[in-house]
């Protein structure tokens, strides 16, 4: 997981998306405006979510991949704060980010906040429960529009698998660290962790192969293969590489070959 780079919607889209999100708020009631957010939605508005999408996905990593998982085709719209609990977001633009069915399927409607005094709370609607408004808090998911899961989520490059970024369980960086690799399944699915272990070996050979051809290449040649590199899944494996090179001991041969190749560090 890492962060994304937000784009501006083209007006014409925000006003539809605002006209949609009226809608919803004009209704008396939390439970009636829950239930026109969902059914609104699922409607698919005529033409909006074709350039929804197509926005969203200027703003994915790599070739179109989940911004959760990194790994698979990203080809759904997600809320990161569901409908089903705020559909005063349903048609908020800053509350989508473009994601794969394996990562959006299981999160489907589940959620938590940060209490205070701090301490997750989940305020998942379970089935049958009556539709009431969720207790306010900080959100604990992480939000790549706007925070750098960076910050929040390490990754132990000798198990493949994300750990909080710090190891202070009581602070709220933890939390939420937990929270979003927990519902979001990234340590769970083996698929993710055996990906980014192939990540990992992938970039480093990348890397070497740059060191030994890069003087043999025509520019163009050059620029071919820094396009392919970028298009890389597992982008956040990289930035991790780069960002964690000097003091890990499983990323020392990282280091030295960005040592004799800086330039690899725009990548
Ligand atoms: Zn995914």
């Amino acid at each position: 997981m890492i962060s994304i780079t937000s784009r501006d919607l083209e007006r014409h889209s925000l006003e539809r998306l605002q006209g949609l999100q009226d809608e919803v708020n004009r209704l008396v009631g939390y439970e009636a405006q829950v239930a026109y957010a969902k059914s609104s939605w699922s409607r698919k508005p005529a033409g909006l979510f074709t350039g929804l999408k197509a926005r969203l996905a200027e703003m994915c990593s790599g070739n179109l991949r989940c911004v959760y998982c990194e790994d698979s085709l990203a080809d759904e719209i997600e809320h990161m704060r569901p409908k089903d609990l705020y559909p005063e977001q349903a048609y908020v633009w800053g509350n989508y980010v473009l994601a794969c069915g394996p990562c959006n399927g299981p999160k489907n409607n589940k959620f938590a906040v940060l209490g205070n005094p701090l301490a997750l709370m989940d305020i998942t609607r379970k089935r049958g429960a009556a539709v009431v408004q969720p207790v306010a808090g900080r959100y604990a998911l992480i939000d790549p529009r706007v925070e750098d899961p960076l910050e929040f989520l390490w990754l132990d490059f000798r198990t493949s698998r994300y750990v909080p970024n710090t190891g202070d369980k009581a602070s709220e960086t933890w939390i939420r660290a937990e929270y979003t690799i927990n519902v979001l399944g990234l340590n769970k699915r083996d698929a993710l962790v055996r990906g980014r272990k192939c990540a990992f070996s992938g970039y480093t050979s990348r890397l070497r192969t740059w060191l030994e051809r890069r003087a043999h290449w025509t520019p163009e040649e050059q620029q071919a293969f820094i396009d392919d590199f970028r298009m890389e899944r597992y982008r956040g494996v990289w930035q991790r590489m780069k960002r964690y090179r000097n003091g890990v001991p499983a990323l020392n041969e990282v280091a030295e070959l960005i040592e004799v190749a800086p330039e690899v560090l725009d990548w």
